[in-house]
């Protein structure tokens, strides 16, 4: 068994994931068994004294695009969890959810900020108006305390708030302002959610590809800025990882 600490990397994109697996010098692995038939792709790597398996969501072979949202992303934690288990006999120290992000202009956002989640994930679009399931609808799941690596990153902090679309309903942006999130994307509660079950903290690194309070519509700015947002998740996921190596590393 390695004595380096174990961190767990789930992305949803390829475009995103990419730039990141190439760094780390990844080197695929093989999924257990019982998820063979899913598009999850997962890859290990040892970088800066930490040992790291990045799991993406893949590819949907009936659509051909990247299987992006919150089922995915619960399904390639938990293949990810699984062969962190039966493969290397442990579980991970961290599990991060890295990826892009919608942010907001009344919050101070850029295109390329990149945020660590602090103090919780929540969900905007679980609407259920009964009693106990509105309080499971919301996830509110604790994020992993990142907050002392923030200033040497250059990350800002803020909520992050998951929905299963890329747009924002009137709904979504009611619910939004109530739970004082500042980072919209589609994954990130769904991974909190596999991760408290296994007693496991998950953080975020997420950046900026498109402003929600912006005139341009979401969709193009997402676009026009894929490539810059994932070199600056890139960056700092590689030097969260440094710095994670050397306090982990010491704990353990
Ligand atoms: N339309 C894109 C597809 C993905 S966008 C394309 O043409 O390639 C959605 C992905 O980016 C999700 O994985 C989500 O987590 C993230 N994302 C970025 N900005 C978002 C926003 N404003 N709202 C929701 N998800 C966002």
């Amino acid at each position: 068994m390695s004595e380096q600490p174990l961190v767990l990397i789930v992305m949803a994109m390829e475009a995103e994931a990419a730039p990141l697996r190439a760094s780390l010098g990844a080197a695929p692995a093989v999924p257990p068994d019982w998820a063979s038939s899913l598009p999850v792709r997962l890859a290990v790597a040892d970088h800066a004294g930490v040992d790291i398996v990045l799991v993406t969501n893949g590819t949907d072979p009936r659509t051909g695009v990247d299987c992006i949202g919150s089922t995915a992303a619960a399904l390639a934690t938990q293949v990810a969890l699984d062969h962190t288990r039966t493969g290397l006999g442990r579980r991970p120290d961290l599990v991060l959810t890295v990826g892009t992000a919608g942010g907001w202009n009344r919050a101070g956002a850029s295109i390329g900020d990149v945020y660590l989640a602090w103090d919780r994930f929540v969900c905007h679009d679980r609407r259920i108006d009964l009693p106990g399931f509105n309080a499971f609808g919301r996830a509110d799941l604790p994020a992993a305390d990142l907050r002392a690596h923030a200033d040497a990153l250059g990350c800002r902090l803020g909520v992050v708030t998951t929905g299963d679309s890329l747009d924002e309903s009137p709904e979504d942006a009611a619910r939004i302002l109530a739970s004082g999130a500042e980072v919209k994307e589609m994954e990130a509660a769904a991974v909190a959610w596999i991760g408290s079950l296994h007693d496991v903290p998950v953080g975020a690194v997420k950046a900026i590809t498109d402003l929600v309070d912006s005139p341009v519509a979401t969709a193009e700015q997402f676009s026009a800025n894929l490539a810059t947002a994932a070199d600056a998740l890139q960056r700092t996921t590689l030097a969260l990882l440094a710095r994670l190596g050397e306090e982990i590393g010491a704990d353990v």
